[in-house]
């Protein structure tokens, strides 16, 4: 692999839990065949993968001073769950401790959890290896969702959020707005 690539998993693997780290390597190399079959720069893919929960291990508190101290802005759903932030923030540090500069990569950190309307492929790609990665513990149907992730990518997107919503409601987890729009975008997108 890409030197370059070598040496970011040596740096991330010091700031990942074990399992976070497994996790990260299945959503890498799951990014990775995502992008061969779907013609997307693999390198791209591989490095997004890596970097995507970067700053996942990094306690609430810390989270919301980091995002305070960088002029990162925190939503009201971010406060309640402070956990969202760690897309926000891995993009920020795969810019200012990884050094990336390539502006696709950095938003498809960022935008990892929620997704967001009209995401790019390389978006489409790190959102669905992140759930589909093969270290996943059984999620509804998700069988059915990784046949679809190299089938069709937006179908895939659209079923991944419906599950989702479906779950986050069932346990009264807060939801972000952004997820709710990325639905609605995606499920109109497949009733055309
Ligand atoms: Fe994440
Ligand atoms: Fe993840």
């Amino acid at each position: 692999m890409n030197e370059k690539i070598v040496k970011m998993q040596k740096k991330v693997k010091k700031y990942l839990d074990e399992d976070r780290y497994q996790h990260t390597m299945g959503v890498m190399y799951t990014a990775g065949a995502l992008a061969m079959c779907h013609k997307v720069n693999i390198d791209k893919a591989l490095i997004a993968g890596l970097l995507h929960d970067c700053a996942k291990c990094i306690s609430a508190d810390k989270k919301i001073k980091i995002c305070k101290k960088n002029n990162i802005p925190i939503s009201e759903v971010e406060y309640e769950n402070p956990g969202l932030l760690h897309a926000k923030l891995g993009a920020f540090y795969a810019e200012s401790k990884y050094h990336i500069t390539d502006s696709e990569i950095l938003c498809a950190i960022r935008c990892h959890t929620t997704g967001r309307p009209a995401m790019s492929a390389l978006d489409k790609i790190i959102y669905i290896a992140d759930y589909i990665e093969p270290g996943r513990a059984a999620l509804p149907n998700l069988e059915a969702v990784r046949e679809l992730a190299f089938r069709d990518l937006d179908a895939c997107i659209c079923r991944i959020l419906k599950d989702s919503l479906a779950y986050l409601e069932s346990k009264n987890i807060p939801l972000d707005p952004m997820t709710e729009r990325t639905y609605q975008y995606y499920q109109e997108l497949e009733d055309e």
